[in-house]
């Protein structure tokens, strides 16, 4: 396995990787592929702040979600993974 977050230390703040501190992935993170751990946590491989990428609905750079914006504005999410068992078991 190659080094994630190489050069990452732990502060008390947080993973401070490249001189930004990083917060651990959210909930919503788990499963997709930009999420690696580092000490027993996961954080992103893409964005420090995982949470606030979800605040404003979903996270763009997510692999295990695709996120569409419905006719009334409300975004939608869908489970990759989900979606492709339910076409499986048709
Ligand atoms: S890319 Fe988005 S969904 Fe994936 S771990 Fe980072 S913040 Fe979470």
């Amino acid at each position: 396995m190659s080094a994630v977050f190489e050069g990452a230390v732990m502060t008390a703040e947080g993973m401070l990787y490249n001189g930004v501190i990083c917060q651990p992935v959210v909930e919503k993170c788990e499963g997709c592929e930009r999420s690696k751990q580092f000490e027993g946590q996961n954080y992103c491989g893409s964005y420090a702040q995982p949470q606030s990428k979800w605040a404003l609905g979903v996270c763009n750079f997510a692999t295990h979600v695709k996120a569409s914006v419905d006719k009334t504005g409300k975004v939608k999410i869908n489970p990759l993974k989900a979606s492709k068992r339910a076409a499986k078991g048709r």
